[in-house]
């Protein structure tokens, strides 16, 4: 049985071959959650994460102190992960190399933990084709006061249209307040090309529902509405990783859900890492192991 201090389990406080220290330390009041047992966590759901994350640059939302006191997002590596996790250089637009983390084992997964990591955030293409991406991401930010419902309507909306074009589409809970609708992408386009497709479809779709869309991030253009964020699609963009723990209230995650299901759901953060099992079975079963996958490309447009 796992304690709430993480050690029920594993006394030594080690996963993967990382030990963490100060596994009782309260990072979440809210859960409570400890430092312990996210890394319990994480640890059962390597896999399934490790599927999305490895093989990609990912900026890292570390809170060391836990979510209430500082948090930073960390997009480079500033030379304190050791070796126990990759790095990727990347020319930046002006042409700079900068390096950046890419976590492709368990065992570097653990350590991000072991360093304060709550979130995994990853770019949209991957390491050995940075150019290409290799999905689209279309967040659903609700302006405050928009419920759910509507939010998940909105998704399903989107997907259709996205399917009129032959695109296949997939739902995340953010674990936020959002939806993320995700289309995997064959790698044939550019960041530029996919950047304007995604914002021609942001624009389209807002112009024909103005009053429950914007694409606009502004946030006074957002009143009462959805903004579709649809700028996770540019180069350097990051996106919260499918099973990456946030840094919310009850520390809940970030899930991939199945259509149908979506459809009855009540709120962006039905599952929290005391879900483990559930998620781990969830990410097992057919129509998850599918998630995410198609083999397409943009249509010409
Ligand atoms: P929600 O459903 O509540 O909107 P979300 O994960 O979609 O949850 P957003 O605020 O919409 O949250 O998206 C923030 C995105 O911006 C993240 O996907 C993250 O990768 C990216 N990002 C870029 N810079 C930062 C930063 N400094 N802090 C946090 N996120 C950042
Ligand atoms: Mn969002
Ligand atoms: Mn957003």
């Amino acid at each position: 049985v796992q304690d709430e201090t993480g050690g029920g389990e594993n006394p030594d406080n080690s996963y993967h071959g990382v030990t963490i220290t100060h596994p009782e330390r309260v990072i979440d009041p809210t859960a409570p959650t400890t430092k312990g047992a996210l890394a319990a966590y994480y640890a059962k759901l390597a896999d399934p994460l490790l599927a999305w994350l490895a093989n990609r640059p990912v900026s890292l939302v570390r809170c060391p102190q836990g979510r209430e006191k500082q948090c930073f997002f960390q997009k480079h590596d500033g030379g304190s992960f050791g070796d126990r996790v990759d790095r990727i250089s990347i020319p930046d637009t002006k042409g700079k190399q900068e390096d950046y983390l890419v976590v492709n084992t368990p065992e570097s997964l653990l350590t991000c933990v072991q360093m304060g990591t709550i979130e995994l955030h990853g770019w949209g293409s991957p390491a050995d084709d940075i150019e290409h991406p290799d999905r689209m991401i279309f967040d659903l930010d609700p302006d405050e006061g928009v419920d759910f419902a509507t939010v998940r309507n909105a998704a399903v909306q989107l997907r259709d249209l996205l399917a009129e074009m032959g695109l296949q589409s997939f739902a995340m809970v953010s674990g936020g307040k959002g939806v993320h609708v995700v289309v995997p992408l064959d790698g044939s386009a550019d960041w530029p090309a996919v950047k304007d497709f995604a914002s021609r479809f942001a624009q389209a779709v807002s112009s024909a529902h103005p009053d429950r869309f914007t694409a606009n991030m502004r946030k006074a253009q957002r009143k009462g509405k959805i903004f579709i964020d649809w700028l996770r699609n540019e180069r350097g963009a990051t996106a919260v990783m499918p099973y990456s723990a946030r840094a919310r209230p009850r520390t809940s995650v970030a899930a991939p859900v199945e259509w149908n299901e979506l459809a009855s759901m009540e709120t962006a953060a039905p599952f929290t890492i005391k879900d483990a099992d559930t998620l781990l079975t969830r990410a097992k079963s057919k129509a998850l192991k599918a998630w995410g996958k198609a083999d397409q490309a943009l249509p010409d447009t």
